[in-house]
């Protein structure tokens, strides 16, 4: 048994670094403002985790936002004080608790208005609006400029409770369509548009996510976009460097670390023996033969990270080779200290582990 290994502590537990976590959103806040723009950081990757949530408040996020009311209450009640952005297109059954607890919420569609509208006048509260423009990733949003155009005319005049904050636009989430100066400069245009209908500048016009960060970096923004909702970016830094080629060296990529304790240790063959069938998820699976190498079972598995090609081994040497509900497999011949049974393993991770590690509820967290 490691020394090291305290009998106080669970394994799988995911250990999150709120220094860090911190330093990470001030850089990004910092880029941004100074360009004119404003950043609604995102919780959802991370559950909202209340105490993660406050590094954002603390590193001056202007507005807090998740796609789910219940975290967003959740946030309420823990004390946290900033004006909540609802990411997602309300539904009929939510329009209750999206007037209730968020200030501010992104909108496509009439009828929903309307009865924001209503629910406005029976709670006696007013209620902020982006309403969303589709350029093209086809999830959320309106499509047709025109349909555009009229709904916010109609939120303006029409909807006495209802504010007409802005307009925004998702990119690169279902499409996975590139934020341009074309495409972000249409949503300008369109903003425009709107403005000299209704007399008046829109306070915000919101131009994407994390992907639209480059864009910032590369002093392309168009001149309008004044306000952004990032999450991913700020948390994890990976994405930016390994698809977008972006130096991220000035970000913490290890703010989320997952550490799982090692059950077995062997020599085995690279290759299964025997016919190859389906494996535990349906899947048929392919092999290369390296002949016998030493590897590590450890005491995680699919069901607290969902998907083992989205972590990453902190220990050089140290190769993730498959994954079943319970278990991960590790190739560790070429560690130059090999790890010994009872071992702690720490990944670093991609989005998604860490949207399913933090949302089990079996899986200690621990901040330092
Ligand atoms: C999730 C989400 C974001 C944040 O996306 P990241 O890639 O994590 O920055 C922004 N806007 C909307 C509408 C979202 O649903």
């Amino acid at each position: 048994m490691n020394q090291k290994t305290y009998s106080d502590i669970k394994y799988p537990m995911l250990e999150i670094n709120l220094k860090k976590v911190y330093e990470n959103v001030r850089k990004i806040v910092e880029m941004c403002n100074q360009r004119g723009i404003s950043i609604a950081g995102v919780v959802k990757g991370f559950n909202a985790i209340p105490e993660v949530s406050l590094q954002f408040v603390h590193a001056g996020c202007q507005y807090i936002a998740s796609s789910r009311m219940d975290q967003i209450i959740k946030l309420k009640e823990y004390g946290l004080n900033k004006p909540f952005m609802m990411l997602r297109i309300p539904m009929f059954s939510e329009i209750k608790e999206i007037v209730k607890f968020a200030h501010i919420s992104l909108n496509s569609e009439m009828e929903t208005l309307n009865m924001i509208q209503k629910e406005c006048e029976s709670q006696g509260k007013n209620h902020k609006v982006i309403l969303m423009l589709d350029l093209g990733d086809l999830r959320e949003g309106v499509f047709d400029k025109a349909e555009f155009i009229n709904l916010a005319i109609h939120v303006e005049n029409h909807l006495r409770n209802v504010e007409l904050y802005g307009v925004g636009t998702n990119l690169g989430c279902y499409g996975a369509i590139v934020p341009t100066i074309e495409n972000l400069r249409r949503l300008c245009n369109i903003a425009e548009i709107i403005e000299s209908k209704i007399n008046r500048k829109l306070d915000i016009i919101s131009g994407g996510a994390t992907s639209s960060l480059p864009l910032i970096i590369d002093g392309k923004m168009p001149k309008r976009i004044n306000n952004l909702r990032v999450g991913e970016g700020i948390l994890l830094a990976e994405d930016l460097e390994k698809f977008w080629g972006y130096d991220m060296k000035h970000m913490h990529k290890d703010t989320f670390i997952l550490k799982a304790q090692i059950v077995e240790i062997k020599n085995k063959p690279t290759h299964p023996i025997g016919k190859v069938f389906i494996d535990a998820f349906g899947r048929k699976p392919t092999y290369e033969d390296n002949g016998i190498r030493k590897r590590a079972l450890l005491a995680v598995g699919k069901q607290d990270f969902g998907l083992h090609d989205k972590l990453i081994p902190q220990k050089q040497g140290v190769k993730i080779i498959g994954s079943s509900s319970d278990h991960l497999i590790v190739d560790i011949e070429d560690c130059d200290i090999e790890p010994k049974l009872g071992d702690i393993l720490g990944f670093l991770m991609y989005y998604p582990p860490m949207m399913y590690l933090t949302e089990n509820s079996s899986i200690p967290k621990i901040f330092i």
